[in-house]
């Protein structure tokens, strides 16, 4: 009777008590392995990755030297270090009012700047930033440079209602144009490839200033182009403007470049190039340094694989915010694939780009104590939903090894330029050190940097200032002061289209 009936069901339950802690055991512990699995990517990255101090320097010394082979002859290095026809930096006296174009990454910018002739902490200029349409950036050279000579000729005549000044002479225009140029003179070069995912074919092998004075006119627009430039020259004129001993400057927006001022006869594969200052700007073009001791991993060789440009721009895809973003949405697909800790493996995880840098940046930045921002972000950009808190704390990590190495990369890149300058302390008393001056005085060197990836990212700026110390060292850090130059790209072509306008002479000669 009811004993039997009793017993049954004790039993019974029994049985499924066991039955379902089997299950969860087993659970438990394929939750374990899953976990192991990802641990172990976010190991394998970690190491892959990694930029100790040693490795650090091997960078700087392989930039080094890799600047000057590619000073020494046409196509010694990969990096290009090319001629820029600047050979005298703006100090304070330009005088006048000048327009400035700033194309080559994300945003497009059009700048009028006023000078008064000395120096002054707070350059009168107006700015006007518009992202450019997507479609331009793989269409014609015509349909690009008549968007830009329409955007600048409504900028102007904006402009030039709201001072009610007269135009006393004609417009001159300092064009900022940031891809690999072969300059012919300080206003004019020819683009040798796009970078930064542009790709417009008629374009390469032409003359840049003149597709934009063709346009201009086009459009009605009576303006000159002064100086064609890229974002890193522009920068370090600004730099210089301000204070002159800015020797270098750093891009780290959307791509990254650098550039510094070199001694006119250490450009050997220039002989007989005469500058008025002994002095010219090289345009480094360092985006496209490589070594092999990059520390590389297979999230790069696939992104650059990828890529319309495989095998092109190394550093930079190791740098840059048109990068960063893409690394770790790579490093999150892989774990998804790898284990079902982010659920089922989202479609959003293979689209390209879909995680830009400045989403990775708050999810990096995220001080919620549940990581509110970093689940957002997961939920709304990369369709993730319901990821527990651990897993969020992984991908912090993720996107903190990917700005570290990036910061700490840039940052050799740094020291490197020092180097060959002989600013790193590593030459003795007569290269750094103050001419004539007191002994184990270290001469002040000053790098202005430039683009939204360092002004925005702030983990990255503190990784990167605090690599250039670690590099150097404390005594020799003291002397090198890294310097944001805000809009420096396009305020610093204005500088230079005062500095080389068509009232004063050229000074450059190749003999
Ligand atoms: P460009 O002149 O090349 O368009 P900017 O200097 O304006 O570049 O920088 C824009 C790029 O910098 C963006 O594409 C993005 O990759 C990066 N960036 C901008 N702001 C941030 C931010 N807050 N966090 C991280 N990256 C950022
Ligand atoms: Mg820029």
């Amino acid at each position: 009777g009811m004993g039997r009936v009793a017993l049954g069901v004790a039993l019974g339950c029994a049985v499924v008590t066991c039955a379902i802690s089997a299950v969860m055991v087993a659970g438990r512990v394929r939750s374990r392995r899953r976990w192991r699995r990802v641990v172990r990517v976010l190991e394998e990255l970690e190491e892959a990755a990694a930029t100790a101090v040693g490795r650090l320097r091997q960078v700087v010394d392989a930039m080094a030297v890799e600047m000057h082979a590619g000073l020494a002859s046409e196509g010694g290095s990969k990096l290009k270090m090319l001629l820029t026809f600047v050979d005298n930096l703006p100090n304070g006296s330009e005088k006048g009012t000048y327009y400035a174009l700033d194309l080559g990454g994300t945003n497009f910018r059009v700048l009028r700047v006023q000078l008064r002739g000395q120096r002054s902490d707070n350059l009168e200029h107006t700015v006007d930033r518009q992202a450019i349409p997507q479609h331009l950036m793989t269409s014609t050279s015509k349909e690009l440079f008549d968007f830009i000579a329409s955007s600048l000729k409504k900028f102007v005549a904006e402009e030039e209602n709201l001072s009610e000044l007269s135009q006393v002479k004609r417009r001159e225009l300092g064009f900022t144009f940031s891809f690999p140029v072969r300059q012919t003179s300080v206003s004019s070069g020819i683009l040798i490839k796009w970078t930064k995912g542009f790709a417009i074919d008629d374009m390469v092998g032409r003359d840049v200033s003149e597709c934009l004075s063709h346009a201009m006119s086009r459009g009605g627009l009576d303006m000159r182009v002064a100086a064609l430039i890229n974002d890193s020259v522009g920068t370090l004129a600004l730099g210089h403007y301000h204070d002159e001993d800015t020797v270098a400057a750093v891009i780290i927006g959307t791509g990254t470049n650098a550039c510094y001022l070199e001694r006119a006869d250490a450009i050997i594969k220039c002989q007989g190039l005469l500058t008025t200052s002994g002095g010219m700007v090289v345009n480094m073009e360092w985006g496209n340094f490589w070594s092999s001791h990059l520390p590389r991993t297979s999230y790069d060789t696939d992104l650059d694989a990828d890529s319309p440009n495989p095998n092109d721009q190394g550093f930079e895809k190791m740098i840059s915010g048109m990068y960063l973003g893409d690394i770790v949405r790579r490093v999150i697909l892989r774990m998804s694939q790898e284990s079902d800790i982010f659920g089922p493996t989202s479609s959003k995880l293979f689209v390209r780009f879909i995680l830009r840098t400045p989403l990775m940046a708050e999810m990096h930045e995220d001080d919620s104590p549940d990581l509110r921002v970093v689940a957002k972000i997961l939920r709304d950009t990369l369709e993730i939903s319901d990821v527990p808190l651990k897993v969020r704390k992984l991908v912090v990590k993720i996107c903190d090894v990917v700005t570290r190495r990036a910061a700490r990369l840039a940052a050799a890149g740094i020291v490197g330029i020092l180097k060959k300058i002989g600013r790193d302390g590593s030459g003795g008393i007569t290269s750094a050190r103050v001419k004539g001056g007191s002994q184990g005085k270290m001469r002040r060197t000053v790098v202005a940097i430039e683009g939204g990836l360092y002004t925005g990212y702030g983990m990255f700026r503190e990784y990167l200032d605090a690599a250039v110390r670690e590099i150097l060292g404390e005594d020799v850090a003291q002397h090198v002061i890294l310097k944001v130059m805000e809009d420096g790209s396009g305020i610093g072509a204005a500088l230079l289209a005062a500095s080389h306008s068509a009232s004063s002479v050229d000074s450059v000669q190749l003999l």
